[in-house]
């Protein structure tokens, strides 16, 4: 953690920025290791980081953040302001998280610290996320296999009879047998709610056989998400549906071979696309080919025509592109992948052709 603040502060040398208050809790955990909620960081450009929460939060703050000093706000003194008054004293300036401190907090600071200028920033913790370290690495290469677990189980439950909402609450139950909680809202979409890419589960729509489902969860275990789509027939799909899933398949495995270290978001995204547009189904594959991931479902990269920068080795990202058409279905196929130094690590590994149940 020390390492990360000390990333952290030398980009603030770099800007000129005399302090940071680090908002976004993924951020604060990131930089100091602090799990909980409720809690700022601050970090002046030299020296020790200070954790602000409340009486709450104290004992899990000191035994998680040794390397922060942990001050308390409460009520009715000192409030956050006051705390954060005393510790920017002396500061010209101060460092925010534009896209995440709203516009009362914002007027709250301005009118608590007179004489400090508040700057807006993007994306500086976001950007030391992106590579990740040894510990990173392992704890999502954990959280992927736990997701390709719950995966293989519910492959094997799954029938025609049950409903989206009843598949929806075996996958969420699966991942909580594994100690984790799902990574966002559990997608089940069967037969023509498929081209919904994120179809909330009904629980009046009955599976039924000659149907393909499409599934989309994740596994968030200590933290890190991982993130898998699969595409399964139930009984015989229609011609018409084994074609478009086989299309996805090919675009989704060219995807996956053409992401490596110096190839950018917007090259692999136009690989798949470039396929399925290909196949006759360019305008049906309206959304970005993959993500980031990590702390949170979606960080940078983005692998969408928008991805202008090249992949470091030891980002995550997803590939899933997909196939929607409307009043018939879709399929979408995931996987979340490791850039490596000379290609990329799929870290489910499964088979993927065409499952019919
Ligand atoms: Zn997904
Ligand atoms: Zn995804």
């Amino acid at each position: 953690m020390t390492l990360r603040i000390q990333k952290q502060q030398s980009v603030m040398q770099e800007q000129g920025w005399q302090a940071f208050l680090v908002s976004a809790p993924e951020n604060v955990r990131y930089l100091s290791g602090y799990t909980g909620d409720e809690a700022w960081l601050f970090l002046p450009v030299q020296g020790q980081a200070s954790l602000i929460t409340d009486f709450r939060y104290r004992e899990q703050a000191e035994a998680e953040c040794p390397a922060c000093r942990v001050l308390m706000h409460s009520r009715p003194q000192p409030t956050f302001y006051q705390v954060l008054a005393e510790l920017t004293a002396g500061c010209g300036n101060l460092a925010l998280e534009g896209d995440v401190v709203t516009f009362n907090e914002y007027q709250k600071l301005a009118q608590a610290l007179p004489q400090t200028q508040l700057i807006a920033t993007q994306g500086v913790t976001e950007r030391l996320r992106l590579v990740k370290d040894a510990a990173e690495r392992e704890t999502i290469a954990q959280a992927c296999q736990k997701t390709l677990q719950v995966w293989e189980q519910t492959r094997q439950w799954l029938r025609p009879g049950v409903t989206e909402a009843q598949a929806a609450r075996y996958i969420d139950e699966r991942i909580r047998d594994m100690d984790c909680q799902p990574a966002f809202p559990t997608i089940v979409a069967a037969g023509v709610n498929g081209s919904l890419p994120h179809h909330q589960p009904d629980g009046g729509k009955v599976l039924a056989s000659g149907e393909m489902v499409t599934m989309d969860f994740g596994c968030r275990w200590q933290g890190y998400c991982s993130d898998i789509t699969r595409t399964v027939a139930l009984g015989r799909p229609s011609r018409q549906m084994a074609a478009i899933y086989q299309i996805v398949l090919e675009a989704q495995l060219a995807g996956v071979a053409a992401l490596g270290p110096g190839v950018s978001g917007k090259e692999a995204d136009a690989v798949a696309r470039d396929y399925i547009q290909a196949a006759g189904y360019g305008p049906q594959f309206g959304h970005g080919a993959g993500h980031g991931f990590g702390l949170q479902i979606h960080e940078s990269p983005t692998l969408s025509p928008a991805g202008t920068e090249a992949l470091p080795p030891h980002c995550f990202v997803t590939m899933e592109p997909g196939i929607y058409v409307p009043g018939l279905g879709g399929v979408r196929i995931e996987d979340s992948l490791e850039i490596t130094e000379n290609g990329a690590r799929n870290l489910f590994g499964d088979d993927k052709s065409l499952f019919c149940l």
